[in-house]
């Protein structure tokens, strides 16, 4: 259907973002951690986008879409952020559902359904130099902004920027979690690169809800 669509174009629209980004990720990646940030989103980002055309051809909605997408990318990135990027995806996709279009609440909704499962999964906290220091806080801002009476589009793209500066800031941060650990004082001066790659994946997602 529409919505099944629409959550098959904003997975395509992350793809395109992750390929165009493939090195730089890679080499954020090297400076503390291991250096496979870009190719695993890639192979991540473009499992998913193939699983999302096969649903969306089969005429599934955007909660089937998202799910079989997550799969997908959690089955062929490997590495933790392949894992948590699948658990999220799955996650939003069973809160969000087929049945109804879904309303700018339950984007928001399914938005902190992924990020609830990323938390419980990843263990991370706010604070931690990973992906949460820019996810929890666009999950913050998308939802303030719903509760607004913002459109999703614009709640969306307010988020997005947040999630941009927010990884941004990681630069800061001491990592606690992951690779990175041991080699803390490295990755001092350097964002994170799972937090600046869910900030580009949410930057390029708002152009499809725009
Ligand atoms: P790997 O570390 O297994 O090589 P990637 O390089 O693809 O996997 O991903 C690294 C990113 O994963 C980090 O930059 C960080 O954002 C994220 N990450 C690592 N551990 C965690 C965790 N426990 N919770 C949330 N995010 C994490
Ligand atoms: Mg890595
Ligand atoms: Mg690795």
């Amino acid at each position: 259907g529409a919505a099944g669509s629409t959550a098959q174009l904003v997975i395509h629209a992350i793809d395109d973002v992750v390929e165009a980004h493939v090195d730089e990720l890679g080499r954020l990646d090297a400076i503390a951690g291991d250096g496979d940030h870009g190719i695993g989103m890639q192979r991540g980002a473009r499992a998913a986008a193939d699983a999302a055309d096969r649903a969306a051809a089969a005429g599934a909605g955007a909660g089937t879409v998202l799910a079989m997408a997550g799969d997908a990318w959690a089955d062929k990135a490997g590495g933790t952020s392949g894992a948590l990027w699948g658990a999220a995806l799955r996650a939003a996709g069973l809160r969000i559902g087929d049945s109804a279009p879904p309303t700018a609440l339950d984007v928001a909704e399914a938005v902190a359904a992924g990020r609830d499962a990323i938390q419980e999964l990843g263990k991370a906290q706010v604070g931690d130099k990973t992906l949460v220091d820019a996810l929890v806080p666009f999950a913050a801002e998308l939802s303030t902004g719903v509760a607004a009476s913002l459109s999703l589009a614009e709640a969306w793209a307010a988020a997005a920027a947040v999630a941009t500066a927010q990884a941004q800031a990681t630069s800061d941060l001491l990592p606690r979690m992951g690779r990175a650990r041991p080699h803390m004082e490295k990755s001092l001066g350097t964002p994170d690169p799972g937090a600046i790659s869910l900030a580009l994946a949410m930057t390029a997602a708002a152009t499809v809800l725009a």
